[in-house]
């Protein structure tokens, strides 16, 4: 595959060395980096497309905020790129107006904006999914008795959190471990912002944690916490499925609440981040936390 990169700052350099260092060098055909400070509209962004650029099958753009990002479709059409990734970790870096104008300016390209970087799994277009294979949603495979023996990263961040998280999970206590990781995802520079995004209602730092628990608990085999529906209570006839509305999982594209066949809403303790804001929104107070653990399918490894 064909990797062209158009970066910013320092998310943006250190994107670039993690996917070097695991492995996609050699995939990497060429690269541009932009100042940070570029102002986030730009009337002439057609100036800031790079000279003489490569054949290339994907472009992923990293760290770049605001109108700069409109450089993507143009890149694509002159490297031949037919798919492109473009993470969102910050509100203000893509509002939605500016999101649907790439996709009008490049309808022959097959863009993506995983809200984190760090939520990107196979879409069903060839090059991301390559891509996809090695970097984005974070896969762990964890051995385990009362304590964490062994942590292997299937698949990491982006940004390279997933590695940092993995080697300090060692002789954590199994039960605290998705607790841990997401608070070694804090402490690692994360480039998720902590301000609420309103097409979400959360923080991608919040979406960030969310995945790598995930990863955890699939690891482990089981959850510790979700938020867990009551049946008797719950009567979608009466509300508008406000759960499923406001889940911020729900709203990046994971099936965290999903109507049974019995038309009750159910929970998926995997991917549940217990944010509560479902248990907000519920007009029935139909959910609540509860303590697990949950017992999770593993990852299919065949
Ligand atoms: S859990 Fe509450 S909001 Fe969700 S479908 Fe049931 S009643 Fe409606
Ligand atoms: S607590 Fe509710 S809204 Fe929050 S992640 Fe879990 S299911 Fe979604």
């Amino acid at each position: 595959m064909k990797l062209y990169l158009l970066i910013s700052g320092k998310y943006g350099s250190r994107v670039v060395n993690n996917l070097a260092e695991h492995g996609m060098a050699g995939d990497i055909v060429g690269m541009e980096e932009f100042p940070e400070d570029l102002p986030d509209f730009i009337e002439d962004f057609a100036s800031y497309v790079p000279q003489n650029l490569p054949p290339a099958d994907l472009i992923i753009a990293v760290g770049l905020s605001g109108d700069i990002n409109m450089v993507v479709p143009e890149v694509a059409r002159k490297t031949g790129a037919s798919s492109a990734i473009i993470p969102v970790y910050d509100p203000q870096q893509m509002p939605p107006g500016l999101q649907q104008e790439i996709q009008e300016a490049a309808p022959h390209v097959n863009i993506v904006f995983p809200k984190p970087f760090c939520s990107l799994q196979a879409t069903g277009d060839p090059f991301i999914d390559e891509f996809a294979s090695k970097f984005g949603k974070p896969q762990l495979v964890i051995k385990a008795d009362r304590y964490i023996k062994k942590v292997k990263v299937l698949r990491g961040a982006p940004c390279g959190s997933t590695n940092y998280i993995a080697k300090g999970l060692w002789s954590t206590p199994s039960e605290e471990a998705e607790l841990v990781a997401a608070h070694k995802l804090h402490n690692y520079p994360c480039n998720a912002s902590t301000s609420t995004d309103p097409a979400v209602g959360d923080t991608s730092m919040h979406l960030a944690s969310y995945q790598i628990k995930e990863a955890v608990k699939r690891g482990l085999g089981y959850a510790i916490k979700s938020a867990v529906v009551d049946p008797e209570r719950c009567k979608p006839d009466q509300c508008q499925e406000e759960c499923i509305k406001s889940c911020p999982q729900v709203l990046i594209g994971l099936d965290t609440i999903t109507l049974r066949e019995d038309k009750k809403a159910s929970i998926d303790p995997a991917t549940c981040g217990y944010c509560e804001i479902c248990l907000k929104e519920c007009p029935l107070d139909a959910i609540e936390i509860k303590n697990g653990p949950f017992e999770l399918k593993g990852y299919d490894l065949m």
